[in-house]
Parts: C-alpha cells; sequence; structure tokens
C-alpha cells in the first residue's frame, strides 16, 4: 500500500506529493510543526500539542484559518489512509509560497500544511533494552526554543554527533553550563541529594507535551520534585537521567559521554514514570 500524504487541502501519494519550491517553510524555514504519537487509534496527549500548535503560530503571527477540530480531522483521515494504529503523526505548517522575499507576504497567502504519518512499533516494554546512551553538546540554537520551529538545522546536527558517537541522544548546554534540553527531548535528572529535577519553561527550550503530562503524573508518587535549572556537572553526577517526548516517552539514559550513570540501569523514577505514561496513552 501506498503512503498518502496531505497537501494543501489533497490527499496524495507520498512519491508524488511535493510543496511549491517558493514555500517558506522550504525557502526561510519559516514554519512550525508538531509530531503526535498515536497509540492504537488514540492520539496521545492530542490537546496539549494542538494548543502548543496554536502557540508557536501565534508566535510568528501565521494565521491558520483552519480549526484545530478540523485539523484533527484531517489527522484521522491520514491516519485511515496509511492504516496506521500506533505510530507517528508529523504535521507541519509554513507561512505558505509567494516570490522570495524576507519579510511576509505583502498580501497574505494560504499557509502551507502538510500532514503524514508513518506506522511505529508497540511502546517498549522491557525498560533495560529501552534505555539508551547520550552525549553532551553546547546549545547553538536560536533564543526561541520555545516555537517548534521547523528550523531545525542546529538539532539535526547535534543528532548526527549522537548518532556518530553511537548514542541516541545530544544534550544540550548553555553559556553558563546549565543544561537546557535534548536535540529532540525534555531532559530530567533524580541529582546526588534523590531530587527529580527538570528545568523550567522559558524561552530556552521547547514546552514539551509529554514533560506536561509525565509533571501531573507525579501527582501521589512520592517522588521529590522541583523545577529548577541543573548544571553540566549536576547531569553528571546524577542518580538518573531520563527524556521525555513524543516519540521517546520516557526514556533512560545510562551511559553520558561514554560513561555509565548511577548504577549503569534505568533507576527507580525513570521505571515508574514510564509505566504511568504508558498507562496513561493506553487509557488517558
Ligand atoms: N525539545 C525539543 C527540542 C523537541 O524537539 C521535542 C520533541 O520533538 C521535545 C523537547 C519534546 O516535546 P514533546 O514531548 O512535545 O514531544
Amino acid at each position: 500500500m501506498a503512503a498518502i500524504a496531505y497537501v494543501n487541502g489533497r490527499y496524495r501519494p507520498l512519491r508524488e506529493a511535493s510543496v511549491n519550491v517558493e514555500d517558506r517553510g522550504f525557502q526561510f524555514g519559516d514554519g512550525i510543526y508538531e509530531v503526535l504519537y498515536v497509540h492504537n487509534h488514540r492520539l496521545a496527549d492530542a490537546e496539549l500539542h494542538l494548543a502548543r500548535m496554536a502557540r508557536s503560530l501565534g508566535e510568528i503571527s501565521l494565521h491558520l484559518t483552519l480549526s484545530p477540530a478540523a485539523l484533527l480531522v484531517i489527522i484521522r483521515e491520514v491516519l485511515r489512509r496509511n492504516r496506521v494504529s500506533t505510530g507517528l503523526v508529523y504535521m507541519q505548517i509554513t507561512r505558505g509560497a509567494a516570490r522570495r522575499d524576507h519579510p511576509f507576504p505583502a498580501v497574505p497567502v494560504r499557509p502551507g500544511i502538510v500532514i503524514t504519518a508513518r506506522t511505529r512499533p508497540a511502546p517498549p516494554t522491557d525498560i533495560a533494552a529501552w534505555a539508551g546512551a547520550a552525549i553532551t553538546l553546547p546549545d547553538e540554537r536560536w533564543a526561541r526554543r520555545d516555537i517548534k520551529s521547523t528550523n531545525l538545522l542546529p538539532n539535526v546536527l547535534a543528532r548526527q554527533k549522537a548518532r556518530l558517537a553511537g548514542a541516541y541522544e545530544a544534550i544540550l548546554y548553555d553559556a553558563q553550563g546549565y543544561v537546557t534540553e535534548g536535540a529532540a527531548s525534555n531532559v530530567w535528572i533524580v541529582d546526588a541529594a534523590g531530587t527529580l529535577r527538570t528545568r523550567p519553561l522559558g524561552q530556552e527550550i521547547l514546552p514539551g507535551c509529554t514533560r506536561a503530562a509525565v509533571l501531573q503524573m507525579l501527582h501521589g508518587t512520592g517522588i521529590a520534585f522541583t523545577q529548577t535549572p541543573f548544571t553540566l556537572e549536576a547531569l553528571r553526577g546524577a542518580r538518573e537521567i531520563f527524556l521525555t517526548s513524543a516519540t521517546s516517552f520516557v526514556k533512560p539514559i545510562t551511559r553520558l559521554d561514554g560513561v555509565s550513570i548511577g548504577n549503569g540501569h534505568p533507576g527507580p523514577a525513570a521505571t515508574e514514570l514510564l509505566a504511568r505514561y504508558l498507562q496513561h496513552i493506553e487509557a488517558p
């Protein structure tokens, strides 16, 4: 069965689907995107993703006439046409196609919308096999990382370095030596004193939807928790490190820059939160 993409109002075989060469997403990265996980036909954290998408659009002054409800209908149709019950949905929205010029088109053009989906294996059941490695790199991205922009070149280069190092993720740190986030995930640690920490929201990190869902889940776990920045040194000395994202769920990092973290195995906080998150996407 050929994969199908939604492109600007039409469902097209992926092989024939294309965007205009003057699309501002292609020319300037002038657009935003979202990635959603779908599990057994259920979209995980759909409201959070649609709210973040609306916020990203607002932050770049891109007006979309399609309502979130209409987008959901298209997403469901893309999933149906691709026979995806468990997998990922990618949604890109750009400022549309116009004669190349940096400022916004004087006469607004129709935004470009591309939605694709692909099957992915069911979530992990064996946390030890799910654990991975990370490397650390300076954060070289722009100052508005809270916008889910399609400008991903620094993220792409960081993830490529991670891949070449045999690692899953690149964990990024700012000029003051504080961890910001992963190239495509939010970062959490259980520090040497046993407190779970993740960086507070701000322009330095993407407000992860999985991060938000996991924060909700902390209530009732008895896990001591704070949203405070932490240094690279604290990261290296952490009892546990784990990542959150729509594609990583809760992913323990047991090796950092080639060195074991904690006892080298997934820790109790990551184990508990992965189990809770998987339950949450099973029955939100
Ligand atoms: N931070 C960055 C830079 C990301 O690209 C992502 C997801 O792709 C995340 C964090 C996690 O966000 P979410 O949990 O909404 O997938």
